[in-house]
């Protein structure tokens, strides 16, 4: 998979050292106002011309496509000399560098943070700015070299003077002043990363088992405490729930945003490796005067996203990962995401409730699954939960009636599996054994699952056969086409 430039590297150059260079990422945000970002790529080695600078156009876990390159502004390639080569752009969100005979070995661009969030009605998946407010989706600024994206990366962020710099690849608070920089495993953790400049946000160490941070922005009354003590128990619960997390520190980043314009959409929250973006409406802040309703309304949707931190992130079938950046991939599997993802978030809430309560809690959201899928209109009806999910794969938010249909029957499957496995194991198993062991199997297969797997995977870790249950949500023929 690594093309580009491990043979000319395999020959120059001792492995070890082309191992551990980084390549360097230097974003810069010059002043107040500036309604650019300026990002300067410096690679490990020279590439030979023409290469290829790509931005993404697809979120991993986003079931659409964003034209990020539609903001990107004067790109330019340097040679290692300094001498600038030819840029040409391609179809796609592709340039080519150089002409034939050229070296490559960095790229600089500026991305318009100010004409992205107009044009990007979807809250979640767009960059902020405000005054005083700088709030950065990875995939949304950084592009990648083709063939050079699985190396280690060094981001290096530079913003005003006096402008606290936060990044979840490296959180702190209070974040340092004016410099901040991060390493990261590759172009895949960089891009899935968020940065939060400004002194408009506010920034929290919340106190805890597992190293949970909060960054906010919020155009109204928030009470920050409140907010900090349900991300904290939402982590807890689903840390809980599946055993222990598979990142080193987690960050909320909250905006709490007044419409930019009516067409704006609020309200989609986003997972990433080790953060979750929650870009909602100014109606989701929580202050002393907040109902009960809100507050768990709240709870659950972090302990959704975070519970995302496993699955999908470790815990995925094929085509999930390695993430396709420049097409959206189509996923055989999306009921897995967000159906057993939803499953394992309604658990690990109800397993922290009372007793009664939590019966309750879970029985609603069973409820309220079922009711989505017995009101589907029949386009959806007829379609198999293999079908639904590449269609969802792209439409989810879109038409959210593939995205419901699907969460909606992969959370009834895996409800349908936890009843089976509890039941057959004397109650000394559940689907949370499973999912839990999960994450192991992908990481030792070195791949995602196929669905024909899962079977025997549930089998593995609880002792349960689950054969019919699948077959009857994934018929064969689906499963082979
Ligand atoms: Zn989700």
């Amino acid at each position: 998979m690594r093309r580009w430039p491990l043979a000319l590297a395999a020959l120059l150059v001792p492995s070890l050292a082309w191992a551990q260079a980084p390549t360097v990422y230097h974003l810069r945000y010059a002043a107040p106002g500036d309604a650019r970002v300026r990002v300067t790529l410096t690679l490990p080695s020279a590439g030979s011309a023409p290469v290829h600078f790509v931005m993404p156009r697809a979120i991993p876990g986003g079931y659409d496509q964003q034209e990020y390159d539609r903001y990107v502004r004067g790109v330019r390639a340097f040679s290692p000399g300094g001498a600038a080569v030819a840029v040409a752009r391609e179809d796609g969100p592709r340039w080519r560098l150089g002409e034939a005979g050229d070296r490559v070995s960095r790229v600089e661009y500026a991305v318009d943070v100010d004409e992205m969030e107009r044009e990007i009605f979807d809250a979640s998946a767009t960059s902020k700015r405000c005054d005083g407010y700088l709030g950065l989706l990875g995939y949304s600024v950084f592009g990648y070299v083709e063939g050079a994206d699985q190396g280690p990366v060094r981001l290096e962020i530079e913003a005003p003077a006096g402008w606290p710099a936060f990044t979840t690849l490296a959180p702190q608070a209070p974040p340092a002043t004016g410099r901040a920089s991060a390493d990261a495993s590759s172009f895949y953790a960089l891009a899935d990363s968020q940065v939060v400049l400004g002194p408009r946000a506010a920034f929290r160490r919340v106190p805890g088992d597992a190293p949970l941070y909060l960054a906010v922005y919020a155009e109204t009354a928030e009470d920050l405490t409140m907010e900090a003590a349900v991300a904290r128990e939402a982590l807890d619960r689903v840390v809980a729930y599946f055993g222990h997390p598979p990142f080193a520190h987690y960050t909320v980043h909250l905006e709490l945003l007044r419409p930019v314009s009516p067409r704006h959409e609020y309200g989609f929250s986003m997972e990433h490796l080790e953060s979750g973006t929650f870009f909602l409406g100014v109606d989701r802040a929580l202050t002393p005067a907040s109902v009960e309703s809100l507050r768990l309304t709240n709870l659950f949707n972090y302990a959704h996203h975070m519970g995302h931190a496993w699955i999908p992130k470790h815990a995925y079938g094929v085509h999930y990962f390695p993430h396709r950046w420049e097409i959206a991939p189509i996923i055989d599997t999306v009921w897995f995401n967000e159906g057993f993802g939803r499953y394992a978030a309604i658990e690990a809430v109800a397993d922290g409730m009372p007793a009664g309560e939590g019966e309750a809690f879970r029985a609603l959201n069973l409820k309220r699954l079922q009711r989505i899928v017995d009101e589907a209109p029949p386009v959806i009806r007829r379609m198999s939960l293999v079908e639904l999910s590449r269609v969802a794969s792209v439409l989810y938010s879109k038409d959210f009636r593939t995205g419901m249909n699907t969460f909606a029957r992969g959370g009834l499957m895996a409800a349908e599996l936890d009843r089976r496995i509890r039941e057959r194991s004397g109650g000394a198993k559940r689907l949370r054994d499973a999912l839990r062991f999960m994450p192991g199997w992908v990481a030792r297969a070195g791949r995602g699952f196929r669905v024909e797997e899962l079977p025997g995977i549930v089998r593995e870790a609880t002792g349960v056969d689950v054969a019919d249950i699948f077959q009857r949500w994934l018929p064969a023929p689906d499963a082979a086409r």
